[in-house]
């Protein structure tokens, strides 16, 4: 069980305002960031990818505006994360640079993740960064999210960026070390689950209800990033951050909740193209294109014949041959319009067409399923 940590390639941990943040000063909890960044940048040495989703920019930043004492309005929240923000990404620079590591920080709202143009530029940018050797550092955008648009908790956050760059584990480090049958706060007679691999009605109903507070959902929020991270194939654990060097513990074997998917991310992704989605458009492929996707490369501009219907990058699209059967599904990286102008034409030609450099890809095979 504890090998799961070892074997991860892409590797999210977040981190819960309560743990980085001092309760008592509001001031970042630097011995604790430090030996978690210890333990990050050993990830790193093995080769393993890694992102952080932190929480703490409120937590931080209203001890420093004078908000202390009672719940907080929105605007003060936002004024509030727009402070502590900064000291938490300067304390995370510090931090990752000792072990010679570039921070990156990423601010995202619900629409980055969920409507299909932006996850695309947020996805691509999250890869750049992994490539570039960068550790992203990531939080809500707390000062623009007002409460309609709001994740609210990181739980969430963190599962939909795993969804969306395809990780394949998630550590949702907290106070707790994972699931109970009840509250083992106030049930002593609660019993520990170390593992789930369905979130059933019986797993929900054990997360009881939200606490109150400004931050943290608990466990009902964990669970919903729990049924959100393995829907995308991707393994989720809730452990225990509160002592230094949590993801050591974690490997040493200290007790936690493993959330287990049926599939690896890539197959559960390519499901998701290959099964629920709503095709907008067909692009007819010439008959080298056709046999090239069947043997499992991306599709080209210069093998698209012709180009039907009205869609946008990201819109889920058929591929057909040219006597009209389906050879493949696929999201889009160009507009309809845009892949009218690039079709039948090389590559390299991409950006003196368009006046922009897209993929040289009219479909990226990670995002293509053969029919
Ligand atoms: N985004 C919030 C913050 O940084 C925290 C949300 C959460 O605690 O899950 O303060």
């Amino acid at each position: 069980m504890s090998g799961r940590l070892a074997e991860a390639k892409r590797l999210i941990v977040k981190i819960g305002s309560v743990l980085l943040v001092d309760d008592a000063t509001g001031d970042i909890r630097r011995a604790w960031l430090e030996a978690l960044v210890a333990d990050l940048a050993r990830c790193r040495a093995r080769g393993q990818e890694v992102l952080v989703v932190s929480s703490g920019a409120i937590a931080v930043g209203r001890r420093h505006l004078g908000l202390t004492g009672r719940v907080l309005k929105l605007e003060e929240k936002q004024a509030a994360a727009a402070t502590g923000q900064i000291r938490l990404a300067h304390a995370y620079q510090e931090a990752l640079a000792r072990h010679g590591l570039t921070v990156a920080q990423i601010l995202l709202t619900p629409e980055d993740t969920e409507a299909r143009r932006r996850h695309l530029n947020a996805r691509a940018t999250l890869e750049q960064l992994l490539a570039l050797g960068a550790v992203p550092v990531i939080n809500e955008n707390d000062t623009v999210a007002t409460a309609e648009i709001r994740f609210g908790d990181n739980d969430r956050l963190a599962a939909r960026v795993a969804q969306m760059i395809s990780a394949d584990t998630l550590v949702l480090l907290s106070d707790i070390d994972g699931l109970y049958t009840a509250d083992p706060r106030r049930n002593p007679g609660a019993q520990h689950i170390a593992e789930v691999r369905e979130i059933t009605p019986e797993i929900e109903a054990m997360g009881g209800a939200a606490p109150a507070g400004y931050s943290s959902g608990g466990m009902v929020t964990k669970l919903a990033a729990a049924r959100i991270a393995l829907a995308a194939g991707c393994r989720m654990a809730i452990a225990r951050g509160n002592g230094l060097h949590p993801l050591e513990a974690l490997e040493r074997g200290a007790r936690c909740t493993w959330f287990l998917p049926v599939a690896e991310p890539r197959t559960a992704r390519k499901r998701w193209i290959a099964g629920t989605l709503n095709p907008m458009g067909v692009l007819t492929v010439d008959d080298g294109a056709a046999a090239a996707l069947r043997r499992g490369t991306s599709l080209l501009p210069a093998g698209v014949v012709a180009v039907e219907g009205s869609f946008e990058r990201g819109d889920a699209v058929v591929v057909r041959d040219g006597e009209g059967r389906e050879v493949a599904r696929g999201l889009s990286a160009y507009s309809s319009a845009d892949a009218r102008a690039i079709a039948g034409h090389k590559s390299g030609e991409i950006e003196a067409i368009l006046g922009y450099r897209g993929r040289h890809e009219m479909i990226h095979r990670d995002d293509l399923v053969v029919s």
